[in-house]
């Protein structure tokens, strides 16, 4: 069984905040919400390419800060997906907003139209980092609000960030150890992009603020991945999802950006896997990997395979479905 989300994008509308990274216009590709008629619409659509009696399918209503809008136009779109899911071809709601919008009568009115999971754009829970950020709340805000989410039984997510201004690697894995004691279940990592129209982008132009290169930010993500799996928190993304219009450069100035991100941070979780097994030294080696991984294991652009083959005179990778997915088993001789 898969999981599959629906996204439902609702850019900046609600939000009052500019974080200095962020132009919801140019990433989401979209300057408008969608009308509640056109949601309908959209999940349609989806549901046609997607086998939902035998699939997890939610509706996820991404973007902006889902609970900053006011409770009846919550509840316009909440109500939208309630037919959906009386007839089991959706199985819950997803939503992403921000720590500062939670307290129990939000939630309550969640729980009561069918929310099942909430990501908070967490972003770090260092004080310093989250003020040069502008992100307009503190660390104790995003516990508190952690907190409530998961004792109210929701699933819970906490998204953060790699790369934001006044951040070391040190306060960013500080980050990944509170989102874990946190007991979050999801994750998301977002290694910070200069967009055009932000202040970081200002802040880039003055010299004042400096890129995670692809090479630092795709192996601090690995890093990242390893530690929240050990800890049973699910990534569920690690780089941006970039619109169209994104994607072809039009607003990105400088950063960590490829299309492929998680692809080459999964290259490296996978390699740092490889480090911990291979022999010394060995003839042949036979790398076996469950079949949905065994591509990630040979890398992008086969990089673990080439990186195999400089030391080892032979190489194979078997796919085995007995191994489990995160799981990694050498043979050599
Ligand atoms: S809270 Fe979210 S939508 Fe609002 S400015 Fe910050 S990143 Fe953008």
């Amino acid at each position: 069984m898969r999981h599959y989300n629906i996204p439902v994008f609702i850019p900046e509308l609600a939000c009052p905040f500019r974080c200095v990274y962020c132009n919801q216009y140019n990433i989401s590709g979209t300057c408008k919400a969608p009308e509640p008629k056109e949601v309908n619409g959209i999940i349609e659509k989806h549901l046609q390419t997607i086998d939902y009696m035998n699939n997890d399918v939610e509706i996820a209503f991404f973007g902006g800060s889902f609970t900053a809008l006011p409770q009846e136009q919550q509840n316009v779109y909440l109500e939208i997906a309630k037919p959906w899911i009386d007839s089991r071809k959706i199985k819950g709601i997803r939503i992403s907003t921000r720590p500062d919008y939670i307290d129990e009568e939000i939630l309550q009115n969640l729980k009561n139209n069918h929310v099942t999971a909430i990501e908070l754009g967490a972003q770090s829970l260092n004080d310093k980092v989250l003020s040069l950020a502008g992100r307009g709340h503190n660390a104790a805000q995003i516990e508190r609000a952690a907190i409530m989410i998961r004792n109210m039984g929701f699933e819970t997510g906490l998204q953060m960030m790699t790369g934001l201004p006044g951040d070391t690697e040190k306060s960013t894995m500080e980050t990944a150890h509170r989102i874990i004691e946190l007991g979050a279940q999801t994750t998301r990592i977002y290694p910070t992009l200069v967009i055009e129209d932000t202040d970081l982008a200002e802040l880039y132009q003055q010299g004042k603020y400096k890129p995670q290169s692809l090479e630092k930010a795709a192996d601090l993500c690995a890093w990242l991945y390893l530690l929240f799996q050990t800890a049973g928190v699910k990534v569920l993304r690690m780089g941006l999802h970039p619109s169209e219009n994104f994607y072809e450069g039009g607003s990105l100035i400088a950063g960590p950006f490829h299309p492929a991100f998680g692809e080459i941070a999964m290259t490296r979780v996978w390699n740092y896997r490889l480090k911990d097994i291979i022999p010394e030294r060995a003839e042949k080696l036979i790398v076996s990997a469950h079949p949905t991984q065994i591509n990630a294991v040979i890398g992008h652009r086969k990089t673990n395979k080439e990186w195999l083959l400089d030391k080892f005179r032979y190489v194979e990778f078997k796919a085995e479905p007995g191994l489990k997915k995160e799981q990694i088993h050498v043979d050599f001789y």
